[in-house]
Parts: structure tokens; C-alpha cells; sequence
């Protein structure tokens, strides 16, 4: 399997209960290379922006809103098949059926305040990452 990037959003529940190290040692544990990292606060719009894909879901608002609500770690990670390997390690998109071990198992709050964002395929993972990097912060 290819070496992939894949972006990474620590939400803001997670930071906001200080779980960024907690977070991170599961990807570096599963073999993921944080290759770039940064803390941010997103306005509603560029969270709108991001998630443009849902826009027309039900949860739209509510997920805008709640990724506007504090700061979040977005970042890349790196490995062979980084892409499927993060969406293994952060589990189901809600904890209750996300697998024992798992991110969202062990610190998702609810399935929408679950912790993690991961990129789900290589196009999405291309251009999320260039939403909030540069290549010249990207350094490997
Ligand atoms: N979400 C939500 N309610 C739902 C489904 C999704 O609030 O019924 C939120 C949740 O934060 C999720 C995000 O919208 O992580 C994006 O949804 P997606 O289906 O892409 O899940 P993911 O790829 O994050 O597992
Ligand atoms: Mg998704």
C-alpha cells in the first residue's frame, strides 16, 4: 500500500477537555505521522465552508455552529494507507457503534460532538488538506 496524507480535526469538544496529547498518541501508536499541526478557531462560516458537502443535512447548523465553538487542531498525518487507517483508529461517526479502543469510543461525547474529523477518500483528503495548509508548512 502507498504512502498517503490525510487531514485530521481534533473538535472542539476534545480540545476543549484537553485531549489533543491523548489524541495524538493514538494516531503516532497506529503508525500515523503528524507531518503538519495547528491550533485554530474556525469562524461559522469557514466551518460552513469545510463541511460545505452537508450543507443541505438537517445537522448543518448544528455542526457549523459546534465546530465554530472553540478551537480545534487541525492536521496531517502521514503512513501507508493513512486515509483508512485514520478512519480505523478514530471509529464510527457515532460512538455507540464506534469499535471498543477507538477514539470516538473512548472520548466521543455524542454523534456530533465525537472528537475527530478524518478525511474519507483521496480527493477529499487532497483538498482538505490544501483548505487549511500550504505546501511550504508541509515539511514531512
Ligand atoms: N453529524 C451530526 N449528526 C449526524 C451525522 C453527522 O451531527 O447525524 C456530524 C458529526 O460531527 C460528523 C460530521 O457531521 O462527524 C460529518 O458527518 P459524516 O457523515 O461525514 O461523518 P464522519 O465522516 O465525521 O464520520
Ligand atoms: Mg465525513
Amino acid at each position: 500500500m502507498a504512502t498517503e496524507r490525510t487531514l485530521s480535526i481534533i473538535k472542539p469538544d476534545a480540545t476543549k477537555r484537553n485531549l489533543t496529547g491523548k489524541i495524538n498518541a493514538k494516531f503516532e501508536d497506529a503508525g500515523l505521522r503528524i507531518v503538519a499541526q495547528k491550533r485554530i478557531q474556525l469562524t461559522q462560516d469557514q466551518a460552513g465552508k469545510f463541511y460545505a458537502v452537508h450543507a443541505e443535512r438537517p445537522f448543518f447548523g448544528e455542526l457549523t455552529e459546534f465546530m465554530a465553538s472553540g478551537p480545534v487542531v487541525v492536521q496531517v498525518l502521514e503512513g501507508e494507507g493513512a486515509i483508512a487507517k485514520n478512519r480505523e483508529v478514530m471509529g464510527a461517526t457515532n460512538p455507540a457503534d464506534a469499535a471498543p479502543g477507538t477514539i470516538r469510543a473512548e472520548f466521543a461525547e455524542s454523534v456530533g460532538e465525537n472528537s475527530v474529523h478524518g478525511s474519507d477518500a483521496p480527493d477529499t483528503a487532497k483538498e482538505e488538506i490544501a483548505f487549511f495548509f500550504s505546501g511550504l508548512e508541509l515539511v514531512g
